[in-house]
């Protein structure tokens, strides 16, 4: 009886070199407080000065997701006191975002996206009960951040992942953020409400905080679900409140009262001019767009004829799409190229626990291996053993088909002596055969393989078997 109602608000780390007002390294992993200077530790006097590349990517970050970039946006003070936040506030874009009005194409629905803003990061606190300390990393503080906040139109913990995994994707696919989760460069606070179905007005909603995973998202998400509608079926009322995902306990708990706009006495920044982008920005940065995954997939099902599930597990990610776009560029047979990739080439680096971009098998070797199959030098199985022994030896195909002499027999006269040769030896099957026992033609088959050493190509062998046994009385 009750339909939940999500808006997200996604935290994403833009890429770049420098920190988003002052030439402090945004590099991770350094001694803390190395990558700081007056400017990002917040020492009086100082000014802040706009990196220009962090505006570049966030303006790909809006056309990305069809956003309509401002041409003119400001940056504002969000005043509150917090260790990791020296300054007493973070800048951040408030009243004037960079880019509003997009949205984002989901398994069967359209998400809308309400804004796009820039913003600095804080730093990072470590507490440590045991000596009554807290200490403070500021090396984080003025990395610059996209926040992207959806509509409210998620209706499901289900959708709410699929919408992350698309942005997440997006992202990945635009360049913009390396979007590692764990790492909190792409980070999540989910809004959630329930209200009775049919009715139109919104409840009152939690908003759970920082969750860094899909699963934590999903696991989150319903709980809030079934918590809430709890409350409200003992007629209680659900509190507007900030909350946090305790993945240990598989709950939420309350965090703090939620704070609203107003308590944070935003005010433009008056160190900072409103940030102007014109059309000759926008276009030069249209030019650096890829192609973007929906699009890549509907161009593999049209172009390459695979199966749109095929089109969606290659375009999983820009390198694998990449991967199979070179393995196929002479291939003829372009849905077992798909299967090569999709089951051999992921199934290997799964095991292995390696990237498509840390491959011991290149797509060059793949489609080597690739092409010998088609040009039946080798068959299938000569192929798979091939295969394993690119992965170990790094060889290439050629190499280990004439190191092993794999070729595949497919010289018909030769075949035929072979296939006539066993019809005289096995009379006893030849004629159970000819009553009817039809099975026994992969009896056959498997002999002539065997006498081959399982280097016969089926497709001739069927042929000649076939017009041997037929032509006897
Ligand atoms: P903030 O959380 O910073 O106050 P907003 O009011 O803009 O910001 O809302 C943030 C997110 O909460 C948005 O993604 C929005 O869609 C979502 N949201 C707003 N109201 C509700 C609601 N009643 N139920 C669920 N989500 C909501
Ligand atoms: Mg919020
Ligand atoms: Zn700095």
């Amino acid at each position: 009886m009750f339909e939940s109602v999500i808006g997200l608000e996604v935290h994403a780390q833009l890429k770049t070199k420098t920190k988003i007002f002052c030439g402090c390294s945004t590099k991770f992993g350094e001694s803390p407080n190395a990558n700081t200077c007056p400017v990002c530790t917040g020492m009086p006097g100082v000014l802040p000065v706009l990196n220009e590349q962090a505006v570049t990517l966030a303006i790909k970050t809006a056309l990305a997701t069809d956003c309509k970039v401002a041409e003119q946006s400001r940056f504002d003070r969000k005043n509150y006191f917090y260790p990791d936040l020296p300054k007493g506030y973070q800048i951040s874009q408030f009243a004037f975002p960079i880019a509003e009005h997009g949205f984002l194409d989901i398994e069967e629905k359209r998400i809308g996206i309400t804004r796009i803003h820039m913003e600095e990061d804080a730093g990072k606190l470590t507490h440590d009960p045991a000596r009554g300390k807290s200490l403070v990393d500021l090396n984080r503080a003025g990395t610059p951040l996209v926040e992207i906040v959806s509509e409210p139109d998620i209706r499901s913990a289900k959708e709410a992942v699929q919408y992350l995994k698309k942005l997440h994707l997006i992202l990945k696919y635009t360049d913009v953020c390396d979007a590692n989760m764990e790492m909190g460069q792409f980070r999540c606070d989910a809004n959630i409400s329930l209200r009775i179905k049919g009715t139109k007005e919104f409840g009152i909603r939690a908003e759970i905080k920082n969750l860094n995973s899909f699963k934590h998202v999903e696991k989150a998400i319903n709980y809030e679900i079934e918590r809430q509608a709890y409350i409200l079926e003992e007629k209680g009322k659900v509190i507007q409140e900030t909350r946090l995902w305790d993945p240990a306990k598989n709950k939420t708990n309350s965090m703090r009262g939620k704070e609203n706009a107003h308590d944070y006495r935003y005010f433009p920044d008056p160190d900072l001019v409103p940030l102007i982008v014109d059309d000759k920005w926008i276009e030069k940065v249209k030019k650096t767009l890829p192609e973007l995954p929906d699009a890549k997939k509907t161009r593999f099902v049209s172009e390459f004829n695979i199966p749109e599930y095929d089109a969606k597990v290659l375009t999983s990610s820009k390198e694998l799409a990449d991967f199979f776009e070179e393995t196929i560029k002479d291939l003829k047979d372009k849905k077992q190229a798909s299967n090569w990739v999709m089951t051999t080439m992921l199934g290997m680096l799964n095991t292995k626990g390696l990237s498509i971009d840390s491959s011991p098998v290149s797509a060059q070797s793949l489609a080597k291996l690739l092409k010998l199959l088609e040009d039946n030098t080798i068959n299938i199985k000569g192929a798979k053993a091939i295969f394993e022994e690119m992965v170990e030896t790094t060889k290439s195909p050629e190499t280990i088909v004439k190191e092993k002499n794999l070729e595949q027999v497919s010289n018909a006269s030769e075949l035929e002596s072979i296939v006539a040769a066993i019809i005289d030896k096995n009379p006893k099957e030849v004629e159970a055969y000819k009553n009817g026992k039809t099975k026994l033609f992969s009896f056959f088959m498997g002999q002539v393989m065997r006498e081959t050493k399982g280097k016969a190509d089926p497709k001739i062998i069927t042929e000649i078997i076939k017009t041997k046994l037929q032509d006897i009385n």
